[in-house]
């Protein structure tokens, strides 16, 4: 079995258009990890990398790739192997991804309680929209919503509560046990939910992209290769949302110092005096002036305070107050359309 192909007339398969085109001869291909010896039908990737696998599997779980194979081929039509050829423009890596999902390989990926990596997730909803494979792109959404919930208490992280969900790194700060995400992997789920409208999950996703580096933001940074910068990069409209946000954001986290930093007793305290003394201490004055560093953060989960048990009780049920109106203003803060806060049924 040949390992390689040689060049040949290029046909290109458009899902979207459904039809051929004939081009200049391509780059020769190379085989794939995936690769079923019984397989019929060889799909090369954007690169020339082929996988073999069989087409029957793909038309059970796709009408778009049923459709692609009803078209007649004309008799010099490229072949592998004695295989049909079928040339995608997905990139290797995300073709690699749809069909190792689809094939099952090495395990079920989609088994119950499986964490999946992000950008597995990510070709099941673009891939899944794209090939009309409805299952991935839902599946992929319902482990998504669990890290950008409808509600604040569903909203799980290291910037929120990291210390008692014993989250020690700030670049990995969900906790879920559905996706393995990074924290800038938040700039490709931005692209991924303003493009495939998901629209309720985008208040959560622009306040994580608020509190990465800006030079993270504008895609400065150049760890990734060409392939992920494009899904990387953020439209101007989208920077300018996520840094007037961040502006405003910070003013609220002024005012939640501020409501610390002022403070009366509670109604309910004893020791009114040490307490009011307490707000006053410049141990702890020094403590709010240090999270100004931080003060984007508005929904994180207060600082303790050394005040008797009714005043810590009073400061938390403010705190929790304005940290709950920071949520519900997210999609004020950030410029959205969305309906927000999403009325429960
Ligand atoms: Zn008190």
């Amino acid at each position: 079995m040949a390992e390689s192909h040689p060049p040949k007339r290029r046909r290109v398969q458009d899902p979207e258009h459904g039809q051929s085109t004939s081009a200049k001869p391509s780059t020769p291909c190379t085989r794939g990890d995936l690769w079923l010896d019984d397989g019929n039908v060889i799909l090369v990737a954007q690169d020339g990398t082929g996988f073999r696998v069989h087409r029957s599997v793909l038309t059970a779980n796709s009408e778009i790739f049923r459709d692609m194979f009803m078209i007649p081929q004309p008799e010099d039509a490229e072949k592998w192997d004695g295989c049909d050829v079928v040339r995608l423009p997905e990139t290797r890596k995300d073709l690699g991804h749809l069909l190792n999902v689809l094939f099952n390989v090495g395990n079920s990926l989609l088994s119950y309680g499986q964490r999946i990596p992000f950008e597995i997730a990510s070709v099941m909803i673009r891939l899944g929209s794209k090939y009309h494979i409805e299952y991935l792109r839902a599946d992929a959404i319902k482990r998504l919503k669990e890290l950008f919930p409808p509600t604040l208490d569903a909203f799980v992280n290291w910037w929120i509560d990291g210390k008692s969900r014993g989250l020690t790194d700030a670049r990995y700060p969900f906790p879920s046990k559905a996706i393995l995400m990074a924290h800038r992997d938040c700039i490709e789920m931005l692209n991924i939910a303003q493009t495939h409208q998901l629209d309720a999950m985008l208040p959560p996703i622009f306040y994580m992209v608020s509190l990465l580096e800006n030079e993270v933001i504008i895609g400065n940074d150049t760890d990734y290769g060409s392939e992920e910068t494009q899904s990387r990069t953020l439209s101007r409209e989208t920077l300018v949302k996520i840094f007037n946000g961040h502006h405003r954001l910070r003013r609220q986290g002024v005012e939640q110092e501020e409501l610390i930093l002022r403070a009366l007793p509670g109604p309910s305290c004893k020791t009114y005096d040490l307490c009011a003394r307490a707000s006053k201490d410049s141990d702890m004055r020094i403590l709010h002036l240090a999270s100004l560093y931080r003060m984007t953060n508005v929904l994180s989960a207060p600082t303790t305070v050394n005040v008797c048990d009714k005043c810590a009780k009073h400061y938390m049920a403010e705190w929790k107050d304005q940290r709950l109106k920071a949520w519900k203003d997210l999609a004020h803060t950030f410029e959205l359309k969305t309906e927000w806060p999403i009325k429960s049924n």
